[in-house]
């Protein structure tokens, strides 16, 4: 008998499905024209949770070399995150005393949309990506970048090197880590033992309050809560000290983590807090975990609804934004250019490519412009305000934005 998947972390075997999704293409594979006629891989979209850990997490179906090589998103393209990722250099510049005499170690620094703050400021700072097209546009902006993946063998090798970091900054990575022990030891090796980790992901209590499911894709290993973090950090040597809740991603949280015998930090209240809504709301049980499900199904037959009442209206729909969170909806609820004209991008990577599976032509934003549809569907709701800003010339023909999370809305 074949092995069955088993937990990434505890490596106990994994037996309950909290949501399936379907079979999916990877999300951020755009197709150019030539590749529409051919084959295109799916796999599965299965979300399981340990039962001993209670980690939510994918079977690694893709190796991470094929996803992110090369790798379409680039963060300097949104502005709000930019905003916010200035903000959090000053912060950590205040907090910790980040000065220049500190070396700054972002791991997935992308195309150095938050390091650059800190070579601003004149501190010695080093990305690691493994994406060499996003690593050439940080290596442009002034951001020394390594075109490798990290884990133990890379933190060992810059640990030969002299080198530690004083913070070590990890945006939307862990949960792209499909070696999450190995991810974990480098950490801890490349940290200073005085030094503060810094990490954000996208919360797992957010995810199932707000039914993101589109979330949820290949790249996407891990789904967190603090509860499961605090442990796999625990056996690490690792503790949680500190915790924000940030808007970003529909809702993250921002960690703050030092060694466990890293001097004089405490943890804190808000730590003890959000555990114990965590605990209130759940996330400690199975219960909550297998329930997800039919919350899921509900949100999709919700959605298509409203698109086929407004394309029997005889109205048309555009989408705006080509997220990888955009092609787990597309896909999962079955949308295609039956009900969306195209879609459109900021990204001039995407311009002219294809989503994933669902083969939606993407335009640059000043399509809209030309062909005023009726309703712009957005994609990446999490930036709805700012979309819904830029856009708002769309009211002018009487044009109106469609939101698809947490339940289908019209602004
Ligand atoms: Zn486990």
């Amino acid at each position: 008998m074949e092995k069955g998947p088993e937990c990434r972390f505890c490596k106990t075997p994994l037996h309950h499905t909290m949501v399936d999704l379907g079979m999916s293409p990877l999300c951020e594979s755009f197709l150019v024209a030539e590749q529409m006629n051919r084959m295109e891989p799916f796999y599965p979209l299965r979300v399981y949770v340990c039962e001993n850990c209670l980690l939510v997490q994918l079977e690694e179906y893709v190796s991470p070399e094929a996803i992110f090589n090369e790798y379409a998103y680039f963060s300097s393209f949104s502005d709000s995150w930019l905003q916010h990722a200035k903000q959090y250099t000053e912060s950590m510049i205040e907090r910790f005393g980040i000065g220049k005499d500190c070396f700054v170690v972002e791991l997935a620094s992308n195309d150095g949309y938050l390091l650059q703050y800190f070579v601003k400021k004149g501190i010695p700072v080093l990305g690691i990506e493994p994406a060499a097209n996003v690593a050439q546009s940080a290596v442009e902006k002034g951001v020394p970048t390594l075109v490798r993946f990290f884990g133990e063998k890379l933190a060992s090798e810059m640990r030969g090197g002299g080198q530690s970091a004083d913070l070590v900054i990890g945006n939307n990575v862990l949960a792209q880590v499909p070696d999450l022990n190995d991810f974990m030891k480098g950490m801890a090796i490349l940290l200073k033992p005085q030094g503060v980790i810094t990490m954000e992901f996208p919360h797992l209590m957010k995810l199932v309050e707000e039914n993101q499911y589109d979330t949820i894709y290949h790249e996407h290993f891990s789904y967190f809560s603090l509860v499961a973090v605090e442990k796999i950090f625990a056996y690490h040597g690792l503790t949680i000290f500190d915790v924000d809740e940030l808007p970003t991603h529909g809702g993250s949280l921002r960690i703050y983590a030092c060694h466990q015998d890293g001097g004089a930090r405490t943890v804190g209240n808000r730590v003890t807090a959000l555990k114990t809504r965590e605990a209130d709301a759940g996330l400690t049980r199975m219960e909550y975990y297998l329930s997800f499900g039919e919350k899921v199904k509900e949100t999709k037959r919700k959605l298509l609804e409203y698109l086929i009442q407004v394309k029997r209206e005889g109205k048309t729909i555009c989408g705006y934004g080509a997220p990888g969170k955009g092609n787990t909806l597309l896909n999962y609820c079955g949308i295609r250019t039956d009900f969306i004209d195209y879609t459109v991008d900021r990204n001039p990577y995407k311009h002219g490519r294809f989503t994933p599976g669902t083969h939606i032509p993407i335009y640059p934003v000043d399509k809209i412009r030309e062909t005023r549809p009726d309703y712009l569907l957005i994609l990446p709701w999490n930036l709805k305000d700012e979309i819904i800003k830029q856009m708002s010339f769309i009211r002018t023909w009487g044009g109106r934005f469609i939101v698809p999370i947490p339940e289908v809305k019209i602004y």
